[in-house]
Order: C-alpha cells, then sequence, then structure tokens
C-alpha cells in the first residue's frame, strides 16, 4: 500500500470511557467482518479481560475505508494495553503508529488513566483527535469536557468529534478524522528491513505470532530475519495482517502492521521493543529505545494443599512461557512450605496471574504480602537487590537501602481531597501538584511503591466512595531509613510475615500487626506471646492466653448433607492451616495482617 494511504492509530482512554466499544463500532462501520461474526467487543480477546473489562495484551486490526475523496485507505488500530502496569508496552506500542482517538466520556470528563495515556501519546509525538463519547447519554455535558480537555490536558478540543459508540452517532466523521487529520506513516522502501517488535503471544496452532510495526525496508515470506536485541535468527513461514481474522500476505513494507510466525518455540524468546532485521544486508542500528520490562513487584505463591505443588510448577512454566515480564524462582518458608517467588509488572499482573492459577488450572493458592525490589549497598561497596524481605542480611553488614518510588496522580472530586490528602501523607507521599479543574482535582504524589502494592488502591477507593482515579508511573529508586521487621509467634520468626518499613512507622506497624495477629491465631492450649522485632529486639508484643478446654462441636442434628458440608469445610479449613512450630496459623492471617488501616 501506498504510505500516503496509510493511516495508523491506537485510542487512549480512561476505563469504561468506550475504547472497545467505539473500535468495534469502527470495524462493523467499514464491513471488516461480517455481522454474523461481529461480537461484541472484538478486541477484548481472553475471558479475564472480557470480565474485569480491561485489556491486557495489545490487539490490533486493519480497516479498509473508502473516503469521501473516494480513495480506498488502510488504517490500521493498534489496541493498547490500557492499565499502568503494562506502562512499558504502552509507550512501544505508541511508538508504532502515528496518531491518537482520545476519548473521553462526555457524561465523566478527563480521569486519571487518560492523563496518563494521553502524555504517552504525545511523548509519542502523536497527531491527537480528542472524541467526547456517550453523546446519546442525558447526563452528556460536552462544553464542559471540551474545556476540561484544553485545560488539564492542554490541547485543542474546539473540533472534538462528538460520537456514541453505543448508538453509532459520528461513527463516519471518525473515520473521516482519521483519514484527514491523523498523518501518513514515513518510512523508506528501500532501505534496510527495520521492524518494531510490538507484541507477541502464543496461539495454541501457530506457536509465537510476533506482531511488528515495519519502519524502513520491506519484510516478505521466507525471509532469514534476526531480532537484534535477543539475536535470534529466523526464517519468516507466515506473514499477514489482522482483518481482525489472519489473512496471510506476501510482504509487508514501511508503515505496515501485521504479524509474522516463525517457529519461534516461547514468547520469551521475543522482546517487546526489539528491532527485526535481515540475516543479510540487514539494519546496523536498531531503532531506539529498546529496555525490556522488568518485574517490580515480587510475591511468593504457594499452593494450600502442599500435594498441589508440581501442578503449581507446571501452571507457572506454562504461564511463564507466554509471558516474558513474568519470572519465578522456587522459595521454601518455613510457614508455607514449597512454592515460588514471582515478579510482576504490578499489582495487576499480579492479580491476573493469580486468577488465571485459580480459575484456569484450578490450584487454590496463598499469596503473601506482595514487596518491591529493593537495593542494598553493601558496606564493602557491592550492591544487590533485594526480592523477599526474608532474605535481608544483617544490617550490621548494610550501608543503605534504596526503594522504588512512583509518582501518582489521582483525580477526585472537591469533597474527598481532604481524606485523599491524608491518606497520600499517611503513606510518606510528597505532594508534587495540586490543580483544579472544575469540581475536581488532580493531586500529584511521589510516592513510596512499597506504599502502594498493598492495599493502597483498596483504601482510596474506599475513602473516596469510588470516585478517585488513580494512575502511576516509576520515578527511580530513592534512600530511606528502610528495616526488616520481623513477626515472632511463639518465639520463632515467620519469615512469611517479614516485611520491610520505614523505622520512623516500624513501632506503628508493629503495634498493629501484633494486635491483628492476635484475633486472627486460634487459641491453642498453651499461652503464645505474638512479637515484632527489628534486628532482635522487640518493638511490640501481645500474648494470646491459652485455651481452657477443648471446644464441644457446634452442630446438633440438623440434615445430613450439612453436616457433611461442615465437615468437609472443617477439613478445607484445616488444610488452609499452617503449622508453625507448635502453633497453627490460618492462612487467611497472612494477608489479613498485612492490611493496614
Ligand atoms: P473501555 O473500557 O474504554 O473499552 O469501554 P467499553 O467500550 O467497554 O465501554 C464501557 C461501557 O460503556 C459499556 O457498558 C458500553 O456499552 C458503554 N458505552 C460505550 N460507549 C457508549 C456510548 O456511546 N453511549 C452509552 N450510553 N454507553 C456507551
Ligand atoms: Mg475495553
Amino acid at each position: 500500500t501506498e504510505l500516503s494511504r496509510i493511516r495508523n492509530f491506537s485510542i487512549v482512554a480512561h476505563i469504561d470511557h468506550g475504547k472497545s466499544t467505539l473500535a468495534d463500532r469502527l470495524i462493523q462501520s467499514t464491513n471488516t467482518v461480517s455481522e454474523r461474526e461481529m461480537k461484541e467487543q472484538l478486541l477484548d480477546a481472553m475471558d479475564i479481560e472480557r470480565e474485569r473489562g480491561i485489556t491486557i495484551k495489545a490487539n490490533t486490526v486493519r480497516i479498509e475505508y473508502i473516503a469521501d475523496d473516494g480513495e480506498l485507505y488502510v488504517l490500521n488500530l493498534i489496541d493498547t494495553p490500557g492499565h499502568v502496569d503494562f506502562a512499558y508496552e504502552v509507550s512501544r506500542s505508541m511508538r508504532a503508529v502515528e496518531g491518537s482517538l482520545l476519548v473521553v466520556d462526555s457524561t465523566q470528563g478527563v480521569e486519571a488513566q487518560t492523563l496518563a495515556n494521553v502524555y504517552q501519546a504525545i511523548e509519542a509525538d502523536h497527531e491527537i483527535v480528542p472524541v467526547l463519547n456517550k453523546i446519546d447519554l442525558p447526563a452528556a455535558d460536552c462544553e464542559r469536557v471540551a474545556e476540561q480537555i484544553e485545560d488539564v490536558i492542554g490541547i485543542d478540543a474546539s473540533d472534538a468529534l462528538r460520537v456514541s459508540a453505543k448508538s453509532g452517532i459520528g461513527i463516519k466523521e471518525t473515520l473521516e478524522a482519521i483519514v484527514t487529520r491523523l498523518p501518513a506513516p514515513g518510512g523508506d522502501a528501500a532501505a534496510p528491513l527495520k521492524a518494531m517488535l510490538v507484541d507477541s503471544w502464543y496461539d495454541a496452532y501457530l506457536g509465537v505470532v510476533v506482531l511488528i510495526r515495519v519502519m524502513d525496508g520491506v519484510i516478505r515470506k521466507g525471509d532469514r530475519i534476526v531480532m537484534m536485541g535477543t539475536g535470534g535468527k529466523y526464517p519468516v513461514e507466515r506473514l499477514g495482517v489482522f482483518r481482525p481474522a489472519m489473512q496471510n500476505v506476501d510482504e509487508l513494507g514501511p508503515g505496515e502492521i501485521g504479524f509474522f510466525t516463525a517457529s519461534i518455540k516461547q514468547v520469551r524468546d521475543t522482546r517487546v521493543g526489539d528491532t527485526i532485521t535481515h540475516e543479510k544486508k540487514g539494519a546496523d542500528k536498531p531503532l531506539p529505545g529498546f529496555k525490556p520490562s522488568v518485574p517490580v513487584v515480587f510475591c511468593g505463591l504457594f499452593p494450600v494443599d502442599s500435594a498441589e505443588f508440581e501442578d503449581l510448577r507446571s501452571a507457572i512454566e506454562k504461564l511463564a512461557l507466554n509471558d516474558a515480564s513474568f519470572s519465578y524462582e522456587m522459595e521454601t518458608s518455613a510457614a508455607l512450605g514449597f512454592g515460588f517467588r514471582c515478579g510482576f509488572l504490578g499489582l495487576l499482573h499480579l492479580e491476573v496471574i493469580r486468577d488465571r492459577l485459580e480459575r484456569e488450572y484450578d490450584i487454590e493458592l496463598i499469596t503473601t504480602a506482595p514487596s518491591v525490589v529493593y537495593h542494598l549497598f553493601m558496606k564493602d561497596g557491592s550492591q544487590t537487590e533485594l526480592h523477599n524481605p526474608a532474605d535481608m542480611p544483617d544490617p550490621s553488614i548494610v550501608s543503605h537501602v534504596e526503594e522504588p518510588r512512583i509518582k501518582a496522580t489521582i483525580m477526585v472530586p472537591d469533597e474527598y481531597l481532604g481524606d485523599v490528602l491524608k491518606l497520600c501523607q499517611d503513606r510518606r507521599g510528597i505532594q508534587l501538584d495540586l490543580t483544579y479543574a472544575g469540581s475536581r482535582a488532580m493531586v500529584v504524589y511521589d510516592l513510596p511503591l512499597n506504599e502502594v502494592v498493598f492495599d493502597f488502591y483498596d483504601r482510596l477507593k474506599s475513602v473516596t466512595k469510588g470516585y478517585a482515579s488513580f494512575d502511576y508511573q516509576m520515578e527511580g529508586y530513592r534512600e530511606d531509613n528502610l528495616v526488616k521487621m520481623q513477626i515472632l509467634v511463639n518465639d520463632e520468626p515467620v519469615d512469611a510475615l517479614s516485611m520491610m518499613v520505614h523505622r520512623d512507622r516500624a513501632e506503628m506497624r508493629g503495634r498493629a500487626m501484633c494486635e491483628k495477629l492476635k484475633d486472627l491465631i486460634p487459641r491453642h492450649m498453651f499461652k503464645i506471646p505474638i512479637q515484632a522485632a527489628i534486628g532482635g529486639k522487640v518493638i511490640a508484643r501481645e500474648t494470646l492466653s491459652a485455651m481452657r478446654k477443648d471446644v464441644t462441636a457446634k452442630c446438633y442434628g440438623g440434615d445430613a448433607t450439612r453436616k457433611k458440608k461442615l465437615l468437609e469445610k472443617q477439613k478445607a479449613g484445616k488444610k488452609k492451616m499452617r503449622q508453625f512450630g507448635k502453633v497453627e496459623i490460618p492462612q487467611e492471617a497472612f494477608i489479613s495482617a498485612l492490611k493496614m488501616d
């Protein structure tokens, strides 16, 4: 296809503002798929995504559209992952296109994710077309939202499109705007091949499928290619485009977006952002800005039933084949037995993987509290990474500790601002900015990631009754006074409950933990001391008193099935208890104890 008749774009939006619905409508109105094939939210493929209404993996579709000027245009839509955990993937897919539709719900206005995503689009030099969606709703206020886009984002919204993706209003205008307002891609067909690896995934029939954007040169079926970052060399087997079903093509030239397969064994052999060129007469230099995404949040995953350890291992291995950003290594814990320490891009990534293990592989899991990666600077001058608080070496050999920080953007209605500021302050936040857009405030905070990973989002939702929106980006590492706090139950340290805390907050956290554990651990036949300690020094203490006599069964008579259910429940409960020394600690204790209120 001629460059002048290609348009590549993505859609950026806050969750629920209508990105998927608009994509569906664009596909449908251009007859890209037949009515019969059209199902709601074509681009949200995985079940979990569907259920949660989020798009995780980038997806793409090639739309052919005859514009008002009578010419046939090829429009490539790349659907970016909408969540911050996948920020790096978002930024790569943004670099694969030249423009964005900025979809804002005209009954809601700009939200935190709108901002985070549109900044990425601006950074990628996109031409941006604002789209005010949901104008069919009586609460739509296009004037106000257009003004807000200008005030908060700083782009011209005077010719924002007015659309109802649901009822199909403004779809034709949107297609025309893509053709007339977005630039055509550049590139040189005669230059050596340079294609960006935008995404890759495992397909049961085809193996690894690689999504690429050709920048320069031409890639053809049968070509021998090399991935410049990983060094992997492959013959191109199948080349094609998504419409959205796969359709084979013989070649892809500059500006085009498509896929290839090449007997690549696993997704781990590919890196998002890598540059693909020809093995012979290839490009000398890769495309700029390649950096593989690294896990920032770690947690332990243990099977509730220790007999399921091997099942867990094979499930984790399978998931990892298809997700290069997920890492794992075996871990043993005195309290929880054999399991894995796993690394994730963020909390959502963690939740998605845990969900899949539980649902698709039917393994009940104990998840230990998420922890961030600390940088340890030792007195002997060496430096290491700490992935598990339990592994923190003796403080006497550590010079200092650095922790990851984030820049958090929170949008919230005025009346909850006070609570949000207090929450951020309580979590060691440093306020960077506070501005207003109508009756909503936008606050920007510098926060330690470790204060956010566990329950910040839940707390934020609860103090704002769900009205706040939140997004963040990593801001690098900073030194602070961080120490390892151990919890001792019956004088024995429980590794799974070890945590890194700020020295000034240690007493408070320690006291809270001990009080909580006292409620969570059932009474035994003997007295149990519960203590929090830093480097051998006890900073908080509670005592769980002994049980006087064995409790008698609560269940009298009743029907047999109920009794049986109760017995089964008891058995499951037993399984979930972890014998610790002589003390049994229930599974919930490990998570509940770490929640702060
Ligand atoms: P996404 O999270 O941005 O992909 O949003 P979706 O496309 O999944 O839409 C979220 C919800 O808003 C769904 O229930 C849609 O049916 C609804 N929705 C999307 N566009 C419109 C619209 O133009 N009008 C109305 N009334 N609802 C819409
Ligand atoms: Mg969606």
